[in-house]
């Protein structure tokens, strides 16, 4: 499957350092940044460093060593952030908006974490 990415979308400008972005955590593969407009009190962006424009691309073509550190920068985050389930805390949510009928604005695969408040219903 062909997906058409954009080197000029705004995350990877944040990777290629040309924009400020509020780093949470960091690994080879993947980047982790405050939300600039946060919808919860913990609203964590976690962003492969290779180019994938959604969900769909990054599960298709990453590879496994992309996979596994973008995973592990997550379950880090969920810690850090003090929401993860494992340390007993009240857990979180975690969405990838994906293409136009998932409202994705920037064309940069990520995912939303999201937590420290109850959420409202998941589908508007
Ligand atoms: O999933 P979607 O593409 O709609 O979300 C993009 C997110 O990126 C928004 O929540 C927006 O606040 C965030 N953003 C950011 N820093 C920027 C530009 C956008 O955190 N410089």
């Amino acid at each position: 499957m062909a997906y058409d990415y954009d080197d000029n979308n705004i995350f990877a400008k944040i990777l290629r350092g040309e924009i400020p972005n509020d780093t949470v955590a960091e690994n080879d593969h993947a980047l982790a940044f405050r939300d600039i407009a946060p919808k919860a009190p913990s609203h964590v962006l976690v962003i492969p460093k290779g180019r994938y424009v959604s969900f769909d691309d990054f599960a298709a073509n990453a590879s496994e060593a992309e996979m596994v550190g973008f995973m592990r920068l997550c379950a880090e985050v969920c810690e850090s952030e003090g929401i993860s389930l494992g340390s007993g805390n009240q857990g979180f949510r975690a969405i990838a908006n994906s293409g136009p009928h998932g409202v994705q604005e920037v064309p940069h695969f990520h995912l939303h974490i999201m937590g420290g408040r109850m959420m409202g219903p998941m589908i508007s």
